[in-house]
């Protein structure tokens, strides 16, 4: 079995244990158990060479009961159908988790976007949101950043779309694409958002525990977008970040990183590794780190059988999707460390997401103080949910994430009925 289809079967395992755990009308569960509709685009774009290459993109509806499909595009060489099945699913269980009034997608195209250069992603942005045509839309399926893509290439997405537009029709359909650029109807706060999220729910778990972050050690793996915000956010909150890693290594400074320096470095060198003042390490000695935090930041299946043992922090934020392999989840609940799940920790994304779709709706734009209340209140009151479910069902803070949203999807169904 492929990675990825293990992924699949992991993210169905949940959405299945949790169905059972609430006695989930069987019609609902299977309706659940999969996508709505799987699209595969193929598509030609040119290099600058002059050559044409042909691409393979994904676009996986898992579920719309809720509202318009939403869920980020991911470009990384490893995207494929199963992959993005999995992340599909957990967008959907992501939003009902936190209440939003949206169904659950995801895409991508495997491509690895360091191989191309910036003319050639705008092709390819353009060529993939063209092909997709009709099956995205600002009422229907609703894409996003993710792993590989960033504002930018929101941009060229919502301009391509709304080129397909009449013109009266344009205005209103910026909101086909969320994570755009500010300047281009973007939601103040945005680009923090997944970070500031997984933060704040680790606030709410150290609350729990009568516990303050203040000088508490955390290690981040990952220093894109979700690990350098979370990296700036703790910080702030009083946390030392000990350790950071990326693709291109890792790096430890046993009394604290200057993260301000840090996302600077990363920025001018396309990475950390060099960073002055702290000491290279490898990954498996950043995973044995003797810290009180790990947030794993970048991709799935980073905790597994094969490292968990040596995992010493007793508190997990997995502000990536998919971070820990069941195996590796079973073995840290044994032990004891608590793990705030994918689908909680980093729901800030798509919870400003719903913002900026609300901002272009009513052509209104909000302070980035209210932006990160909102943001804050809106995680804090799903992690309460959360905290109360696993109390009453004496169960790991995941399955409780998971029961919390699969009450809400079972009572819309029984409320609508299933067509015809
Ligand atoms: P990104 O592309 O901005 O950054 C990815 C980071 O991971 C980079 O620092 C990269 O160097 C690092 N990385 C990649 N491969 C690695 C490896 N093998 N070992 C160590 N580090 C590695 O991506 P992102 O948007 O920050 O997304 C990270 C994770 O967060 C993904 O799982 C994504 O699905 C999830 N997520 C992102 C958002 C969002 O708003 N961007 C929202 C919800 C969830």
């Amino acid at each position: 079995m492929t990675s990825s289809a293990k992924l699949f079967r992991e993210a169905t395992a949940n959405v299945e244990a949790a169905a059972h755990s609430i006695a989930m009308d069987p019609k609902v569960r299977a309706i659940l158990s999969g996508p709505m509709n799987e699209l595969i685009v193929n598509f030609p774009v040119q290099r600058d060479s002059g050559d044409y290459e042909m691409l393979q993109g994904y676009r996986i509806q898992h579920n719309n009961i809720l509202g318009p499909y939403k869920g980020g595009m991911r470009f990384h060489a490893s995207v494929d159908l199963d992959e993005v099945r999995a992340l599909a699913t957990w967008m959907t269980f992501k939003c009902a988790l936190v209440r939003l009034p949206f169904g659950g997608a995801k895409g991508g195209v495997a491509i690895d976007p360091h191989n191309f250069s910036d003319t050639e992603l705008e092709r390819v942005v353009r060529r993939f949101t063209h092909s997709l045509g009709e099956n995205i839309g600002p009422e229907f399926d609703i894409p996003a950043p993710d792993m590989g893509t960033d504002a930018r290439m929101m941009g060229w997405m919502m301009d391509t779309y709304l080129n397909s537009r009449g013109p009266g029709e344009r205005q209103n359909a910026r909101r086909v694409v969320t994570g755009k650029p500010v300047e281009l109807g973007g939601s103040l706060g945005r680009a923090a958002a997944t970070g500031r999220g997984a933060a704040y729910a680790l606030r709410h778990l150290y609350g729990e525990f009568d516990r303050s972050l203040d000088g508490d050690t955390v290690a981040i793996q990952g220093f894109g977008n979700v690990g350098s915000h979370a990296a700036l956010t703790l910080s702030e909150l009083g946390m030392d970040v000990v350790a950071v890693a990326d693709v291109g290594g890792a790096i430890h400074h046993e009394t604290g990183l200057d993260i301000e320096k840090l996302v600077r470095f990363s920025q001018e060198n396309g990475g950390v590794a060099g960073y002055p003042n702290a000491e290279p390490i490898s990954t498996e000695e950043f995973f044995a780190l003797d810290v009180d935090v790990l947030v794993p930041a970048a991709l799935e299946a980073q905790i597994t059988a094969h490292n968990v043992d040596s995992i010493r922090a007793r508190w997990i934020v997995e502000a990536a999707n998919g971070p820990i392999t069941a195996e590796a989840a079973a073995v840290l609940d044994h032990g004891g460390v608590e793990v705030i799940p994918d689908i909680l920790a980093n729901s800030g994304g798509v919870i400003v997401s719903y913002y900026e779709w609300v901002q272009n709706k009513t052509s209104d734009q909000w302070s980035a103080v209210d932006v990160d209340r909102r943001l804050r209140d809106t995680v804090w009151d799903a992690c309460d949910r959360v905290a109360a479910q696993r109390v009453s069902r004496a169960c790991s803070r995941r399955q409780a994430a998971y029961i919390e949203a699969a009450e809400l999807l079972q009572t819309v169904y029984s409320l609508r009925g299933i067509f015809p």
